[in-house]
């Protein structure tokens, strides 16, 4: 792709876009509104607010918990890393691991 005029200004719009996403997914991190679907979620605000983006195709997935090392399915092709009964009882991110309060 050549680097013409337009092109710049079309990644400088990208790259704008993408710093006033940032910072309202950082603003939602802060306020935390969704707090009730989030704990339903189990994810920590982190995984919940901050890397929500990543597009996950819908084919069912097997993972394995990395703490009771069951196999479980996952409704798409991003499995968690712990189900959610590990996750609750610990009261931790089903992704990551972390405090979810
Ligand atoms: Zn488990
Ligand atoms: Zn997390």
């Amino acid at each position: 792709m050549k680097l013409t005029n337009e092109k710049i200004q079309s990644n400088t719009r990208f790259s704008t876009n993408y710093y006033e996403r940032t910072k309202k997914d950082i603003a939602a991190y802060e306020a935390d509104q969704e707090k009730t679907h989030r704990l339903k979620e189990q994810e920590c605000k982190t995984c919940y607010y901050l890397k929500g983006g990543v597009i996950a195709g819908d084919a069912m997935t097997s993972y394995k918990c990395r703490h009771c090392e069951k196999e479980n399915w996952h409704e798409n092709n991003h499995p968690p890393r712990y189900c959610k009964n590990c996750a609750a009882s610990h009261e931790v991110c089903v992704r990551c691991g972390a405090s979810v309060n």
